[in-house]
């Protein structure tokens, strides 16, 4: 089992809650996108992987209607009645389970409660996606104990409504699925068009950081609509000039990009470039990591940052750094920026026997530059959510 000692910990945390043992537990990892950026929305291809860091979810069925559920780091506990989820104000913790218990309610009548706690080492609010590691290790454990049949991906379907209607985030469903489909030694292939989900190959030569500059520019979400309007402008021109159905740039190859692309503005133009090429790059990635090429594949990893460089301008001063950096490091294939861009993190594929090297490597030249380290955290590609314990 992956981090063992946390699951030890969310149990006896339980026992000290409840009183007794929870009848069934479930975990679900955090996740890292790797290449594929902005073209979720695009209708494109994404690859990600979750990571070796997650959230226990442990639960016993009450007898009473009441809901006890216990954030296991805080040891606070909130109830409510298992009929009648409502967002709440306080405890906001509390919103993502609650959210997957209003989901799953939707696909059945649940005549008892439950005690619930949940414990994980992701570290929050840092890109590595603890909300989603929140919400499918609670549907998991709960649909169990509801006896709920629901697909992988009707359940990432159910952390997603849980994200929007009870934590007021628009997320797409990169997270969820990532979360659910991980396997170690490989990254997560999704198709955002037809929702097909596959798998690619990173073998155990080579290993994932992750550098957190926590860096936040301005106007971060007035910028983030921007793009999706220009890319949505971008198809509507694309759809009027190209023989074939456009339906979003997904639709639209490099070389149609190149021969038309002088009849927009010039903005729009620079700005569709980034995910109709990105798009092209996640499916050579993947081809790549098919025959082993991990050389091929870090290259195109360095392209993704450029064309976020040039074309998409959603990259900033801290990430081109780590950037830049992680280029002299000994055993460092690959690196761009992770996520929406503006700030977070960036992602540097490393020799598995250089990554603890690299990851000091990079820290200091960050704390060189900006007098404080970037965060860096060695990430294996492993294994997606589970049921551990169960009756
Ligand atoms: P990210 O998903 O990148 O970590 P979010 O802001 O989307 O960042 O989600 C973080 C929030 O999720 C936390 O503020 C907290 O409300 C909730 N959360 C997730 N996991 C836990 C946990 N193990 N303990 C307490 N709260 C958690
Ligand atoms: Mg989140």
């Amino acid at each position: 089992m992956q981090n063992r000692e946390i699951f030890e910990a969310a149990c006896a945390k339980f026992k000290q809650c409840y009183g007794r043992d929870p009848v069934i537990v479930a975990y679900a990892p955090g996740r890292v996108e790797v290449i594929g950026n902005h073209t979720d929305y695009n209708e494109g291809l994404v690859l990600s992987a979750a990571i070796n860091n997650g959230t226990f979810f442990a639960v016993a069925p009450a007898t009473g209607t009441t809901c006890r559920l216990t954030a296991g780091d805080l040891m606070h506990e909130v109830r409510f009645e298992v009929g009648a989820p409502e967002p709440v104000r306080t405890d906001t913790w509390a919103n993502y389970c609650m959210g997957v218990l209003a989901g799953l309610l939707q696909r059945g009548k649940f005549a008892h409660g439950f005690d619930a706690l949940f414990f994980g080492n992701i570290p929050l609010g840092s890109g590595l996606s603890s909300s989603a590691a929140l919400e499918i290790s609670t549907a998991l454990a709960l649909a169990r104990l509801y006896n709920i049949k629901a697909d992988p991906l009707s359940l990432a379907r159910i952390g997603q409504q849980a994200e929007h209607k009870f934590a007021g985030v628009k997320c797409g469903l990169l997270d969820q699925i990532s979360s659910l489909f991980g396997r170690a030694g490989m990254l997560v292939q999704t198709d955002f068009r037809s929702l097909e989900v596959g798998h690619a190959p990173l073998g155990s030569d080579a290993v994932l950081l992750i550098c957190n500059t926590h860096a936040k520019h301005a106007l971060v979400d007035g910028e983030y609509n921007q793009r999706r309007a220009d890319c949505e402008a971008a198809a509507e021109f694309f759809r009027q000039r190209l023989p074939h159905p456009v339906t979003a740039l997904r639709d639209v190859s490099w070389a149609e990009w190149e021969e038309h692309h002088s009849g927009l503005d010039d903005r729009i133009a620079r700005r569709a470039a980034h995910p109709i090429g990105e798009n092209e790059r996640v499916a050579k990635g993947a081809e790549l990591l098919a025959k082993g090429d991990l050389e091929g594949f870090g290259r195109v990893m360095f392209l993704s940052h450029e064309s976020s460089q040039r074309y998409f301008e959603n990259s900033c001063e801290e990430l081109d750094h780590v950037v830049e950096t992680a280029r002299g490091v000994a055993g460092v294939l690959g690196a761009r920026l992770s996520g929406g861009g503006f700030g977070g993190s960036v992602v540097v594929l490393v020799r598995a026997a250089d990554a603890e090297a690299a990851a000091g490597a990079l820290a200091a030249g960050y704390a060189a530059r900006y007098g404080k380290p970037c965060d860096v955290l060695v990430i294996h590609p492993s294994d997606g959510a589970s049921i551990v314990k169960e009756p």
